[in-house]
């Protein structure tokens, strides 16, 4: 959709620091990740990657089950664990305003839980 940022980032219209991508699904890192919305402890600086269907919808039901189920699918959840240097992560979807939403293309948040001895580092590119 044109008015769309997420259709944007997808296109190479509006700059955005792409992990990994897809035919189906692009992973970028959010441009706030210390935001408070994603009850991040301070201490940590912790980065959030957002991953998308590249399927222009709002809400999940929007989305086709190809675009969705490959999300959530070993290969994405293993290049989002590389990516985000943590095996550990919450994966959050805001679905809808009352949710929430801000951004009308269905994304899901990632928010790295790293152990004290692992770390953090966002790892690009990954493979
Ligand atoms: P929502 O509240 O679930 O819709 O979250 C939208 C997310 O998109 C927020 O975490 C924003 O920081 C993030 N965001 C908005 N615009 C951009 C952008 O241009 N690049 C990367 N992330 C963005």
């Amino acid at each position: 959709m044109a008015s769309c940022i997420f259709c944007k980032i997808i296109k190479g219209d509006i700059p955005a620091f792409k992990l990994f991508e897809s035919e189906k699904v692009l992973a970028f890192l959010d441009i706030q990740p210390l935001s408070y919305g994603h009850a991040v402890c301070a201490m940590l600086p912790v980065m959030i990657i957002l991953v998308i269907p590249k399927h222009h919808g709002a809400l999940l039901t929007d989305i086709p089950d190809e675009a969705l189920s490959e999300i959530l699918r070993k290969p994405v959840a293993k290049k989002v664990a590389v990516a985000s240097g943590a095996e550990q992560y919450n994966l959050l979807q805001n679905n809808g305003r009352l949710a929430h939403q801000i951004v009308d293309h269905v994304h899901f948040h990632v928010i790295p839980k790293p152990s004290p001895e692992e770390g953090l580092g966002i790892s690009w590119p990954a493979k």
